[in-house]
């Protein structure tokens, strides 16, 4: 784990050990004599008494470090030993893999069963833009065609995992008008729980192995392809639980910033702070989240706006 108490010293912080697992240092946000800033060695939070100042570690360290964040997170994650964080936060999830054998849908009988968007299937074309995918999105997303059954009117989108495998699809109704039990149909082999939305877009636009400067992280489908349509780098969680180590692990090769954007609803705002405190021991994290509104109320211009203050 993170030596928070290494990093400080080793920046000529003077440390006033207080309890089992904190310390007091000399407010580097506001001057004093007297340490009032306790800094935990297990979290890496810190609050101080003084001025009020406080947050995830990588705020202090470039302060104390004279550097800026990005390179206080590079920091972070270079005095961490990655392997052996990735193998604890993971080895929790290799238990529950043991009991359940993981499978996976085939590409081939989705397809089969399925039939591709095109431009004379009208209502389905429609409801795609209306939702701001286009035809040549929902071949990336490999996004296809209700047409018989249960699934007869849907748009059926592939839930796959941070390796592109399918876990399982959901249906999404695309005529408002008839009534249906449910809006949307799920089938799935897979843990679901692993889902990262919208990874073959990263395929296609990012290299192998280039990392990117930030992920927002978004609950749903939709959201997750209207914001890669604005070319912003986007991954759909398919819930609020928080992540997997499996997915954990996928980001860190991703990236260092994660920007939360969930649903303002009431279960969106507790989980987005739930998710943020969870990914801070290993990103930069932000959650803007608004009370009240989803990523898919706000235009173009409005996300163009409310993104540039963390971008
Ligand atoms: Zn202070």
């Amino acid at each position: 784990m993170i030596d928070y108490l290494q990093l400080l010293e080793s920046n000529g912080v003077e440390c006033v050990p207080s309890g089992k697992d904190r310390v007091f240092i000399c407010c580097p946000f506001h001057i004093e004599s007297v340490p009032s800033c306790g800094v935990h060695l297990v979290t890496g939070g810190w609050n101080c008494l003084g001025c009020h100042e406080h947050g995830a570690f990588y705020k202090l360290l470039s302060k104390v470090a004279n550097v800026d964040e990005q390179t206080a997170t590079l920091m972070l994650r270079d005095s961490s030993n990655m392997e052996s964080v990735i193998k604890e936060i993971s080895g929790n999830l290799n238990m529950e893999k043991e009991k359940t054998v993981k499978r996976f849908i085939k590409v081939k009988s989705f397809n089969d069963k399925f039939s591709l968007p095109s431009e004379s299937k009208k209502d389905f074309v429609k409801y795609l833009r209306s939702r701001g995918v286009d035809l040549i999105m929902a071949q990336t997303y490999n996004i296809r065609c209700g047409v018989e059954g249960d699934w007869f009117d849907r748009v059926i989108i592939p839930v796959v995992d941070f390796e592109g495998r399918m876990l399982g699809y959901t249906g999404r109704s695309i005529n408002p008008k008839v009534q249906l039990r449910f809006k949307t149909l799920r089938a799935y082999e897979g843990a679901m729980v692993d889902a990262l939305l919208g990874v073959s877009w990263f395929k296609v636009n990012v290299f192998r192995d280039q990392r990117v400067p930030y992920v927002i992280l978004v609950e749903g489908v939709f959201d997750t392809f209207k914001l890669q349509s604005l070319d912003y780098y986007t991954i759909g969680r398919l819930g609020t639980n928080l992540l997997t180590g499996n997915q954990i692990s996928y980001l860190l090769g991703l990236t260092n910033k994660i920007i939360i954007f969930y649903d303002g609803d009431k279960s969106g705002i507790v989980a987005a702070e739930k998710t943020k405190k969870q990914l801070e021991k290993y990103f930069q994290v932000y959650n803007i989240s608004v009370e009240g509104k989803e990523p898919s109320d706000f235009t173009g211009k409005e996300l163009k706006n409310l993104l540039s203050e963390v971008i």
